[in-house]
């Protein structure tokens, strides 16, 4: 029977599962298909930033996945065997996961899809998309049984495409994705071996191409490098063990390989960025938007925050709470994360592959100098864990412009108490009303502020008092912790009493003083956008 849905969604990956585990704690109605009769069974993409495992620990999948890979809390980097510098993620502050997870893809999509089942959802597996009808209200999906004996109509409000790199979603809603083939070929395998470092990545520059090993739970790890010559030269175990011995003197001894997911043998990759991610009611998230080669580590986390800043507005629009509009600032801001990450790629690799020795010896030297002074912990850790990304302001409307006043970025997960964190104060699909720095006497003010967010947007904005000391309220349902040593209060840099609106995927939308805390339901109003449908609705 082909009952409307809210949201359909085309695979279940990484990215799709994200989206649904998202979208079933906001109540919202989907079907998640995949053309897969099983999740992956390849290592693929084996670390986590600390942002998609904050991501992750919304909807409680974050600690089965932890418990499950090695916390790789440093990367060290070697111009051939000599290390010439260091990185160490325990620097970060504000944050309940101050590492790099290495965890195979097979293990992260078992953890989402057996999080997806305990929420009461299920991956209709063996279902592929063969054909889409899209509607200035809906689309019609033509769905398909692996075995090709049976199609049926899917109506539902929006589809996604989660669908990887050759999404036929994007296909068929036009959405042109160009791409360049990188300059580099490619060796990533896995590999069962001996070796000394077990809790760390391992980087190493070389005039010739750079390699890396990092390890993985099972005690195997996962070696890649750049290499000379086409695609497709098979990779045996001894062409392997010269390459490494060659280019890192790290002294591991290679027993076995294993696929890590492109076969053993050399590949070459596309990337690129497609050029929308939304057309009318269509939109895409993860490989099906974006490909950045295999090194950078930016693939899966990218498309799990794409389906994070995806899941909040798409349930808002399908609840008839806001407007269209609000989806094309998903579009906006992951466009801009794409590309920051795609300049992140690319100069990485840059960076370890530069060959003139005079170059390499200015290189090193500096990244020797960075560690002794911390100064390559405070640039790169921000990056690498993916926590410094912050989305310009103005791709929201709404938001706040000015610079310092930070609309667009994390609110950084400082602990409250031992069980409390500020992440642990937002709930699914709402949005947060912060009150920080209130005293006692500016009880009733606080009382005003909350019933009327209550009486402008019901059930939308959650109230959370978070004084210096505790605050006697008479009103039922606000939230209240107290930051006796006022840590929160530094960090969030609040001098006077005020209001911040936080987004339901824990970034700053605005903040205003106490007494002028009313305009952010004007601010609301701006970001909710009209919800009469748009006249134009396919681009
Ligand atoms: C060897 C290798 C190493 C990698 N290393 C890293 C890394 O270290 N870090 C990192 O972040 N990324 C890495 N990546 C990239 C990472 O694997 C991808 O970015 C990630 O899988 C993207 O997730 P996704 O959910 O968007 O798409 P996918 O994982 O590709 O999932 C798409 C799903 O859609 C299904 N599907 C496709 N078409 C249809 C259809 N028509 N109907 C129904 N279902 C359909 C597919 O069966 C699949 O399950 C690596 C990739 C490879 C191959």
């Amino acid at each position: 029977m082909n009952e409307r849905v809210d949201v359909l969604i085309v695979g279940a990956g990484p990215s799709g599962l994200t989206l649904a585990c998202e979208l079933i704690s906001q109540g919202i109605s989907f079907r998640i298909i995949d053309k897969s009769m099983s999740s992956t069974k390849a290592s693929r993409a084996i670390g986590i930033s600390a942002r998609a495992l904050e991501v992750l620990h919304h909807f409680g999948a974050a600690e089965q996945l932890v418990e499950r890979g090695v916390r790789c809390g440093h990367a060290h980097f070697h111009s051939g065997a000599r290390q010439t510098a260091k990185i160490s993620a325990e620097t970060v502050r504000h944050c309940r996961f101050p590492f790099m997870l290495s965890v195979p893809q097979s293990a992260t999509e078992e953890v989402l899809e057996r999080r997806l089942t305990e929420l009461g959802g299920t991956v209709e597996r063996g279902v592929e998309l063969v054909g889409l009808d899209i509607r200035t209200d809906s689309v019609i999906a033509t769905v398909a049984a692996a075995d090709g004996a049976s199609e049926e109509p899917v109506t539902a409000g929006w589809v996604v495409g989660a669908d990887g790199s050759h999404s036929a979603v994007r296909k068929f809603a036009g959405i042109p994705f160009d791409t360049q083939e990188a300059p580099e070929t490619f060796m990533i395998v896995d590999v069962f071996g001996e070796r000394s470092s077990t809790d760390a990545g391992h980087y190493y520059f070389h005039p010739d191409g750079m390699a890396l090993i990092a390890p993985l739970p099972d005690g195997s790890f996962r070696l890649a490098a750049t290499v000379h010559g086409a695609q497709g030269r098979a990779t045996t175990l001894e062409y392997v063990q010269e390459l490494f011995d060659r280019r890192t003197g790290s002294g591991i001894r290679v027993r076995e390989l294993r696929d890590a997911g492109w076969g053993v043998a050399t590949v070459k990759v596309r990337t690129g960025i497609a050029s929308r991610y939304r057309s009318g009611r269509c939109l895409i998230v993860g490989d099906a938007a974006h490909s950045y080669g295999p090194l950078g580590g930016q693939g899966m986390n990218g498309g799990i925050q794409d389906s994070c800043n995806l899941a909040w507005k798409l349930a808002l629009v399908c609840r008839g709470v806001a407007g269209e509009s609000l989806l094309d600032s998903y579009e906006k801001e992951r466009l801009h994360g794409a590309s920051l990450a795609m300049r992140a790629a690319t100069s990485q690799t840059r960076l370890a592959t530069i060959r003139p020795r005079v170059v390499r010896y200015l290189r090193d030297a500096l990244l020797g100098l960075g560690t002794v002074t911390g100064l390559l912990d405070r640039l790169l850790i921000p990056t690498l864990t993916q926590l410094s990304i912050g989305y310009p302001a103005e791709a929201l409307p709404g938001a706040d412009q000015a610079a310092s006043a930070q609309a667009g970025r994390r609110v950084p997960d400082v602990a409250i108490s031992a069980t409390v964190r500020v992440h642990d104060l937002l709930q699914p699909g709402r949005f947060t009303a912060l009150v920080v720095g209130a005293r006692p006497t500016d009880s009733s003010e606080i009382e005003g502020i909350a019933k009327h967010f209550e009486a402008r947007h019901r059930g939308l904005v959650s109230p959370v008092v978070l004084g210096r000391e505790a605050i006697a309220l008479s009103l039922d349902g606000i939230e209240q912790h107290v930051d006796a040593d006022g840590v929160v209060h530094a960090e969030l840099a609040v001098g006077r009493p005020s209001v911040l609106l936080v987004r339901p995927d824990g970034r700053l939308a605005a903040r205003r003083s106490l007494s002028k805390a009313e305009e952010l339901s004007s601010v609301l109003d701006q970001v909710l956008g009209s919800t009469a449908p748009l006249v134009a609705a396919t681009r």
